[in-house]
C-alpha cells in the first residue's frame, strides 16, 4: 500500500456567543483535518489540535509544505518509521506547538488507515481494550461576562448534574478573588449530590497567586487542579505539588517524549494530560504512556477538537493501563466539552453520546467513525 495523496481541510465556524477562558475570548470554532489517501482506496483521517486562539492554518501549512514530501509514496503501515521521519525532519524548527500538532494529525490518520487495513479498531492494534466505556466529565463553566458570574455557574453545575454528569471541571483563572467565590459557590451547590469537581486555570497565574488559590481549593476535595502555572514553569509545578494536598494536573501544552520527560522525571504532576492532537498523535501517546507508567504517574488525556480528535482520544483511552493497579483502581475519565461545537455533533455519522452517563468506545475499524463530507464542505475555508 502506498500513500498517493494528502488532503488538508481547514474548518471554521463563528460562535453565536463568544466565551472566555483565562487566556482570551473565543469567537470561532476551528479545526485542521487531514485525509490521507492510498492507492488501495483506503482513506485515513486525522486532526491537529487547534485551541480557540490558535490559527488552524499554521498546522495546515506544516502538513502541506513540510510533511507532505516525507509521506507521498511511503507505506502508510510504517507508522512508527514515518513518525520518526517527520519528527527528525522538523526537529530544528519543531518539537513543540503547531509543528507537533501537524505531526499528530498525520499520525492519527496513519493509525486510522492501519486499523482499516487490518479490519480492527485502533485500540486492538495498541494492545487491546482495558475498558469498553469511559466516564465523561463535563468541561464548561466558560465566561460570557468575564467576572461576577458565580450564580450562573452554579446553575450550570446543576444542569450538568441533571444531564447525568458525576464529574465536572470548573474554569477558573479570572482573578483569585473571583475564582474563590466561584469554586466555593459551585462546591456548595453540588454538596451531597455525588459530584466530583476539578478546576482548570489555564496557567493564569504565577506561583504566589496559584498557591493562594490552591490553599482554598484544598478545602474542596477536588480530583485535580489543572495548569496552575505556565507550562514552562516546571519548578512552579513541583512547588505547588509539594505544598498543596490537591493533586496537580498538566501537560496539554507539552509535546513528544522529550517534552514529557522533564515533567515526569521530576514528578511535577500527579496527573499528566497529553492531547492526542498535539502531543504527537497515537505514536507519541504510546511513548508517553510508557514513560508515565515507569514513573507511577496517572495519564488522563486532554480532549479537545472535533469528532476526529475525540475518536482518536477514545481509542487511546481504551488502551490506557491504569497507573497503579488495584481492585478498585482509579480509571481515566473523558473530557467532554459541553459548549456548542458543530464539528463534533455534525462531522461524523455517529457522534459521541452518553449512554447511562457513560461514553461507549467505538469498535469499528480504525477510528471507528465515518466522516460526513457534506459537513466538511459546509465549514471548509481552505
Ligand atoms: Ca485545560
Amino acid at each position: 500500500m502506498k500513500i498517493t495523496g494528502i488532503r488538508i481541510h481547514v474548518l471554521k465556524s463563528a460562535l453565536a456567543k463568544p466565551f472566555a477562558f483565562s487566556q482570551g475570548w473565543v469567537r470561532q470554532r476551528s479545526a485542521t483535518l487531514v485525509e490521507i489517501v492510498t492507492d488501495e482506496g483506503l482513506v485515513g483521517w486525522g486532526e491537529a489540535f487547534a485551541q480557540g486562539l490558535e490559527p488552524p492554518e499554521i498546522a495546515a501549512t506544516v502538513i502541506d509544505k513540510a510533511l507532505r514530501p516525507l509521506l507521498e509514496g511511503a507505506n502508510p503501515l510504517d507508522v512508527e518509521v514515518l513518525w520518526h521521519r517527520m519528527y527528525h525532519a522538523t526537529r530544528d524548527y519543531g518539537r513543540k506547538g503547531s509543528v507537533m500538532s501537524a505531526i499528530s494529525a498525520v499520525d492519527i490518520a496513519l493509525w486510522d488507515l492501519a486499523g482499516k487495513h487490518y479490519g480492527v479498531p485502533i485500540h486492538q492494534l495498541l494492545g487491546g481494550a482495558f475498558r469498553r466505556r469511559v466516564q465523561p466529565y463535563a468541561t464548561g463553566f466558560y465566561r460570557i461576562e468575564g467576572r461576577g458570574e458565580a450564580q450562573r455557574l452554579c446553575a450550570e453545575a446543576l444542569q450538568h448534574s441533571d444531564n447525568g454528569f458525576r464529574l465536572m471541571k470548573v474554569k477558573l483563572g479570572f482573578g483569585v478573588d473571583d475564582d474563590i467565590e466561584v469554586i466555593r459557590s459551585v462546591a456548595e451547590t453540588v454538596r451531597g449530590k455525588d459530584v466530583t469537581l476539578m478546576v482548570d486555570t489555564n496557567h493564569a497565574y504565577g506561583r504566589a497567586e496559584a498557591l493562594r488559590l490552591g490553599y482554598v481549593l484544598d478545602e474542596c476535595d477536588l480530583r485535580w487542579y489543572e495548569e496552575p502555572v505556565a507550562p514552562e514553569d516546571v519548578d512552579g509545578y513541583c512547588e505547588l505539588r509539594a505544598r498543596l494536598r490537591t493533586p496537580i494536573a498538566g501537560g496539554e501544552n507539552e509535546h513528544g517524549l522529550f517534552g514529557f520527560r522533564e515533567l515526569l522525571s521530576r514528578h511535577a504532576v500527579d496527573v499528566v494530560q497529553p492531547d492526542i492532537g498535539s502531543c504527537g498523535g497515537l505514536t507519541a501517546a504510546r511513548h508517553i504512556t510508557a514513560l508515565a507508567q515507569a514513573h507511577g504517574i496517572e495519564v488522563n488525556p486532554h480532549v479537545w477538537g472535533s469528532a476526529v480528535a475525540q475518536a482518536a482520544s477514545l481509542q487511546w483511552i481504551a488502551a490506557l493501563p491504569v497507573a497503579n493497579h488495584s481492585l478498585f483502581a482509579r480509571e481515566p475519565v473523558l473530557e467532554y466539552d459541553c459548549s456548542s461545537h458543530p464539528f463534533r455533533h455534525e462531522l461524523i455519522e455517529d457522534p459521541v453520546r452518553l449512554v447511562d452517563g457513560w461514553v461507549p468506545i467505538p469498535d469499528g475499524s480504525g477510528l471507528g467513525i465515518t466522516v460526513r463530507a457534506d459537513t466538511v464542505e459546509r465549514f471548509r475555508v481552505g
